[in-house]
């Protein structure tokens, strides 16, 4: 079987932008693309923070564009899922696809993303995109002066409640238990806007329903046993994200978070504990989780894998 140079796991921003830059390196990448083709971002209704997109084109446009554009750099494409990995070999790296196709490659870019974690509640799926969003960053403008509550109490519920409360008329932050994971200088700025009044805190708080008709009109909480009902026009869910790493456990060296551990060596920002295997977006990166940091850690991914196959 012959061996690639380079094979990108994943279709979103950062594999993408590995790919058009592998192809104009002359790597002649191979993309495998897995089940839902372009990422989290083609789910996204509205981005307004895509820097040169105008008009708030929708994720499934931008995707749309950033597929079109490793079209026209020729870059072969798998529609099929990895579903295991042997990197015991550094020089040729086995992918092993559904059925019993394998790929064998000199590097490999991962680029499998991650995704938020939602509260699983049975109303949640019906309410996603008219009310319930994991990304404030994203979604947050549609609740202009309205009130909103945000879940979670690790920092990025905290940046996003922060976020929220210059846009939005009232910002509730609920939180299942009274302790946060969130770093404290975040906690002492939420406590200063608590005092004005812009946000509350509902503590020992679990949301057990959303309700509404079309669009979300509010949430029913069980505090302390005790049955509330809050009404809300939005709701950010911020209990983390579950990176989509799986099948490089045991091949890779991985965070306590299940993210990938890159920066290896000085071999790159992108450089797994493999070498010759790259990891970009949010499958590693754990802070962030923009398309657009996604797409910037795919060209460095590529970068490092060209690096990487000219033996500098
Ligand atoms: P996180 O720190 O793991 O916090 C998740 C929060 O969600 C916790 O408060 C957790 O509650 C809560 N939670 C989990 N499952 C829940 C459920 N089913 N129902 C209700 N609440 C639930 O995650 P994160 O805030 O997304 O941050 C991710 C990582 O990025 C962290 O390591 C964080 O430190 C880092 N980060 C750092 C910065 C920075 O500026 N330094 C900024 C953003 C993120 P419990 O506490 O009760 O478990």
């Amino acid at each position: 079987m012959e061996k690639e140079k380079v094979v990108i796991i994943g279709s979103g921003p950062a594999a993408c932008t590995a790919a058009i830059y592998c192809a104009r390196a002359d790597l002649d990448p191979v993309m495998v693309m897995g089940y839902e083709e372009g990422g989290q971002l083609t789910t996204t209704p509205e981005v307004g923070n895509w820097p040169g997109a105008v008009g708030d084109p929708s994720g499934f446009d931008i995707m749309q564009g950033l597929l079109k554009h490793t079209d026209e750099f020729k870059v072969r494409k798998i529609h099929d899922v990895v579903k295991s990995v042997d990197f015991s070999d550094p020089s040729c790296k086995k992918l092993q696809l559904s059925g019993d196709k394998e790929l064998l490659t000199s590097a490999v870019i991962i680029a499998t993303g991650a995704r938020a974690r939602f509260l699983d509640l049975p109303s949640e799926a019906q309410f996603k995109g008219k009310g319930v969003s994991a990304c404030a960053t994203c979604d947050g403008m549609f609740f202009r002066n309205k009130t909103v509550a945000v879940i979670g109490g690790g920092s990025v519920a905290f940046i996003e409640a922060l976020f929220l409360s210059k846009l939005c008329s009232k910002v509730y932050l609920i939180h299942r238990r009274e302790g946060f994971r969130a770093e404290q200088i975040l906690v002492e700025r939420i406590n200063e806007l608590a005092a004005q009044g812009k946000v509350e805190m509902l503590l020992n708080a679990k949301v057990t329903e959303y309700v509404g008709d079309d669009l979300l009109s509010g949430i029913v909480l069980d505090v302390k046993g005790e049955r509330r009902e809050l009404p809300v026009n939005g709701v950010f869910v911020a209990i983390g994200h579950q990176p989509a790493t799986e099948i490089f456990a045991g091949q890779l060296d991985l965070d306590e978070g299940g993210y990938i551990k890159v920066g290896a060596d000085g071999k790159g920002d992108t450089a797994t504990s493999c070498p010759g295997v790259f990891a970009a977006g949010d499958c590693a990166y754990p802070r962030y989780h923009q398309a657009i940091v996604a797409a910037g850690a795919g060209c460095k991914a590529a970068l490092d894998t060209e690096q990487y196959l000219l033996g500098i």
